[in-house]
């Protein structure tokens, strides 16, 4: 896969371009800040009352509601809550938006999962950082930046993918790396890894450890620092070096353990369950749930 950088980028592209942010949350006001401080004329656009409206004016921002920020900007970047793009959508940028203008996400998923069927004439885009917005911020503040994805899903001037590509660098990812791919892979990746790997299953295998050694009488301490605390040590060594060199720099008993333990406990049982997993994210499932937990006011998140 090609990696693209600064120097694959038109930065003309963004440079006094009227950008709206829709939502001032971790995305949001990392965008906000990294695109104006990269030359574009940003504006913010919030619901009535946001809660993050205060910090967007500190910021010094002037938060408008989303269709009045919406009109008049070439690209309207949408970060709120994937949830609520539906609704955004249908009620505030529909009528509003420019002819022609660019409507990008973050997120491959109100896309993909059709929440959303933009119209024809507008180029639709992904930008996606790979990482929390604190960290599109720091690292841009740093001169540094996060890999970052793109994608089209829809190129009606032309020059979609050269939009995407100047707007991923004008959030710094263009010092680091930034990948092509699809609204679908980057999507069905994401919510498969959310549940198979990272957010679901690598937490869950850690509490599992942890009570393990609690209840067989272990003190807290001792099983907090084995099982939670040196999940650090193996992420910076996984990051630094990938799988074969976080075993390269381990002690050979951790090693040999490794051997022993891993397929034991990830073994051709999971790899099935994830198989599922991936089945169900392709057909939507999660996102049908997740759906309807937003309509009933997210009882099934408020109480995880
Ligand atoms: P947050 O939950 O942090 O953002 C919430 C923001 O959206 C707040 O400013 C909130 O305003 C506003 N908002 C909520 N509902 C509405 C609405 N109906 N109308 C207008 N504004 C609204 O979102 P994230 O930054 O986490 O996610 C944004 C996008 O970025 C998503 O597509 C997500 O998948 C993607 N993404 C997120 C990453 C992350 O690490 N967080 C990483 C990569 C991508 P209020 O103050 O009113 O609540
Ligand atoms: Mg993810």
């Amino acid at each position: 896969m090609r990696i693209l950088t600064d120097a694959d980028a038109d930065p003309a592209l963004l440079t006094d371009k009227r950008v709206a942010v829709v939502g001032y949350g971790s995305q949001g006001r990392a965008h906000a800040l990294n695109l104006r401080d990269s030359g574009a004329d940003v504006v913010v656009g919030l619901r009535p009352g946001a809660q993050s409206g205060d910090r967007a004016r500190a910021d010094g921002f002037r938060p408008t509601p989303v269709a009045d920020a919406a009109a008049g900007a070439d690209i309207v970047a949408l970060l709120a809550p994937d949830e609520t793009h539906g609704a955004i959508y249908r009620d505030e940028l529909a009528s509003v938006l420019e002819p022609g203008a660019t409507l990008l996400f973050a997120h491959g998923l109100a896309i993909h999962y059709r929440l959303i069927e933009p119209r024809p004439d507008l180029d639709v885009v992904m930008a996606a950082p790979k990482g929390p917005g604190r960290a599109v911020r720091s690292e841009y503040e740093a001169r540094r930046g996060l890999p970052a994805l793109i994608a089209v899903a829809q190129d009606t001037s032309g020059h979609a993918r050269a939009t995407a590509l100047s707007y991923a660098c004008a959030l710094g990812a263009g010092r680091a790396a930034v990948l092509e791919t699809s609204f679908a892979e980057e999507c069905e990746a994401d919510l498969f890894n959310e549940q198979a790997v990272l957010w679901g299953a690598v937490p869950e295998l850690i509490t599992a450890g942890y009570d393990t050694l609690v209840h067989a009488g272990f003190s807290p301490e001792i099983a907090y620092l084995e099982c939670v605390t040196e999940v650090k040590l193996l992420a910076d060594l996984l990051y630094a070096k990938g799988i074969a060199g976080m075993r390269e720099a381990i002690s050979n008993t951790a090693e040999f353990g490794a051997l022993l333990g891993g397929r034991r406990m990830v073994g051709e049982d999971a790899r099935a369950e994830m198989r599922r997993v991936l089945a169900e994210v392709k057909e939507g499932a999660p996102v049908r749930a997740l759906l309807a937990d937003a309509a009933a006011g997210y009882p099934r998140l408020r109480a995880s």
